[in-house]
């Protein structure tokens, strides 16, 4: 290895929609960089709906003109559905009482520097192959089906990337590494920045289904076929997303709490069907009128989690390898996207500069923050009492506001004014527990907030 001439400025690990991205920004710009993807391209995910921020990145790369012709559902909107539509919550919202069903459409808000009022739901294994060709396409290098092992900063000049072909070690040398490893958490777990997030244990268990009629729950039959729909059950903070991936194909998956989750496998499918049998229509639409299962249930869990840090020197974390927060919103690759376009130009300043070290990746690390904190704060919220999110949405005060963040939104404000208002009212109902809504808190505590401000 010569020191002073790296094999690559950057080094990327994982080549899911963080790690292409990245090396699509940095591609596009001009720099050498590789990315190192231990699976064969496609391979199947979760994660399959996407929220309207991410379309700054596409245009930003020159990806939608691509997304246009994969053929993606648009998606136009969200809608959320309740176990019973009885009036819930009376309380002073300028007389506004809510119900449990809502919906939005991206349309309502206009959004800087996304023209198109719909984002996406994706096949996965299509999109991310997609993303990493397109990312090649720019010039950067892609390497398949090579697990990286870990990386070693020990050399002052640059960083080394470990990973073995067949029998043999092999390292290949870079400027800045890049962490897109995903849940894997690679650096993050060699570095011992990982924090587990123990307020969100939750747990999914997910398929997809062929002939389906998605909008057997929909309020408007016309508009909504292609929204994704979150299903809530009577089970405390269980809930099914239903997300389009063809015209014939949705995605199904059930989100519950680590407590409830059955451990056998097949105990698990018994579980899968238990909760959605709890929603009538949706059992029906599904097992009565003869749509079809299409793999097996794959399970996810325990995942959520933060880090100590999301830089350090040479080093930069990015998408799930930096944090994961509860995908009630669907932010996730929306999430991993947006670092890339934050944290580029970081990258691009100190490949310029010279200097490696954390400081220079602050912006980026601030950014982040500011707006995984957001998301956090307003997943907690939501869990701890949900009746206020539906009469937020629904109160023509607050509806837009909420809308943003729902867009994805959410790196501007330190905290959003709606979210401060939602916090102190959720503190309120804690505190009096003759309040009509004290009824209806949830597992979640208060000082949930307090741990989720702390990192
Ligand atoms: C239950 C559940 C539901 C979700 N629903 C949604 C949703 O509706 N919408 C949404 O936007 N997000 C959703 N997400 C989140 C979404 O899946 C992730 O946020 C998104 O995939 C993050 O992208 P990423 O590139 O950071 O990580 P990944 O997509 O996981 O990509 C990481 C890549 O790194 C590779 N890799 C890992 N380790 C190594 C290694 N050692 N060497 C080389 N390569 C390696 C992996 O093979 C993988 O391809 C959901 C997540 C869960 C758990």
């Amino acid at each position: 290895m010569n020191s002073s001439a790296p094999d690559f400025e950057v080094g990327i690990i994982g080549g899911g929609p963080a790690g292409s991205s990245m090396a699509a920004y940095l591609a596009k710009a001009g720099v050498n960089c590789v990315v190192f993807e231990r699976e064969l391209m496609p391979r199947p995910h979760v994660g399959e709906s996407l929220v309207p921020s991410s379309t700054r990145v596409f245009k930003d790369l020159d990806f939608l003109p691509k997304m246009e012709e994969a053929k993606f559902p648009h998606k136009f909107g969200a809608a959320w559905t309740a176990a019973s539509n009885a009036k819930v919550y009376n309380m002073d919202f300028g007389g506004v009482s809510a119900d449990c069903h809502v919906d939005i459409r991206f349309e309502e808000r206009n959004q800087p520097g996304v023209s198109q009022n719909y984002t996406y739901h994706v096949d996965r294994s299509k999109f991310d192959l997609m993303l990493l060709q397109h990312a090649n396409q720019f010039g950067a290098k892609v390497y398949e089906g090579v697990n990286v092992s870990g990386v070693d900063f020990t050399d002052p000049n640059c960083a080394s990337i470990k990973y073995k072909m067949g029998k043999k070690e092999m390292s290949t040398s870079c400027r800045i590494v890049v962490d897109a490893s995903g849940r894997k958490t690679l650096v993050g777990n060699q570095l011992k920045w990982r924090i587990q997030d123990d307020h969100f244990d939750q747990y999914a268990i997910h398929t997809w289904f062929n002939g389906y009629d998605r909008r057997c729950m929909a309020s408007n039959k016309q508009t909504q076929g292609d929204f994704i729909f979150i299903h809530f059950l009577p089970i405390t903070n269980t809930w099914v997303w239903q997300i389009p991936i063809t015209d014939q194909i949705t995605s199904i998956g059930v989100v519950t709490q680590k407590k409830n989750f059955a451990k056998g496998k097949e105990s698990r499918e018994k579980f899968f069907w238990e909760c959605i049998k709890s929603r009538p229509e949706l059992y029906e639409g599904l097992k009565a009128q003869g749509s079809e299962q299409m793999h097996p249930f794959k399970d996810e869990g325990d995942y959520s989690y933060a880090m100590k840090q999301l830089a350090g020197d040479r080093v930069v974390l990015v998408g799930d390898a930096g944090r994961f927060v509860d995908p009630i919103f669907s932010t996730g690759v929306s999430i991993a996207l947006n670092c890339s376009r934050f944290a580029h130009k970081d990258i691009l300043g100190a490949l310029e500069t010279g200097n490696f070290s954390r400081e220079s990746f602050q912006t980026y690390e601030s950014t982040l923050k500011r707006g995984t904190k957001n998301w956090y704060n307003f997943i907690t919220v939501y869990y701890r009492l949900n009746v206020l999110f539906t009469a937020f949405v629904q109160d023509p005060r607050y509806r837009l506001d909420v809308l943003k963040l729902l867009q994805g939104d959410v790196y501007d404000d330190a905290e959003p004014p709606v979210l401060t208002r939602m916090r102190n009212i959720v503190q309120q109902v804690e505190r009096d527990p003759n309040h009509a809504l004290h009824g209806f808190l949830g597992d979640l505590t208060a000082d949930a907030f307090v741990e989720a401000a702390s990192v």
